[in-house]
């Protein structure tokens, strides 16, 4: 049954070569936020694996921009608060930032000095992990909020870019892999 709610999720994500630039093959989520059953099949597979898997979480946090069509709705069904990590400059201060770097140049990501307090502990949520790189500074964030770290958990993860290896000691979960 998860199987099969797996296959639909997988069938649902969409493949562009060459966006947002050659020789990138890009998965697009929007098929699978335009099918309701599809949609709810992804966030009720993420519920019942942190469910499982964690008997107090605190926070779900969502990365800026795929990471809140995921985050909310779990936080609403796990009945705990919703965290933004944005892209800096989006968030009234005081904030914390950590700037890491993309294939061409930097980004930055930032979150407001009191959105998770100490030892709180959070899980970490975006669409898909790649090379860990915007997944790896969201967790300097938490570290600097002094927050816990309970795991990074994506829809889909990209095994060859080796991101869950970057994210150590963190741990990380998908429901689907690709290579
Ligand atoms: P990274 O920092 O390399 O792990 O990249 C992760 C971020 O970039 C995520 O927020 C993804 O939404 C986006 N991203 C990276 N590669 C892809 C891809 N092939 N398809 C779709 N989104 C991607």
């Amino acid at each position: 049954e998860a199987c099969e709610r797996l296959q639909r999720i997988r069938s649902h994500v969409r493949l562009v070569p060459d966006f947002p630039s050659p020789g990138v093959l890009f998965r697009d989520i929007s098929p699978l936020l335009k099918d309701p059953d599809a949609f709810k099949a992804a966030i009720e597979l993420l519920e019942t694996h942190l469910r499982a898997t964690y008997p107090r979480i605190d926070y779900v946090a969502g990365l800026d921009a795929r990471g809140f069509l995921f985050g909310p709705p779990l936080a609403q069904r796990l009945g705990i608060g919703f965290v933004p990590i944005r892209k800096k400059g989006k968030l009234p201060g005081p904030t914390e930032s950590v700037s890491y770097a993309l294939e061409y140049g930097q980004a930055e990501l930032e979150i407001q000095s009191d959105a998770v307090e100490p030892g709180k502990k959070v899980v970490l949520v975006d669409d898909l992990l790649a090379t860990g790189g915007t997944m790896h500074a969201a967790c300097e964030l938490m570290k600097r909020l002094k927050a816990e770290v309970l795991e990074c958990l994506v829809v889909i993860e990209l095994l060859s870019l080796k991101g869950a290896e970057k994210l150590q000691p963190f741990r990380c979960h998908s429901l689907l892999q690709y290579d």
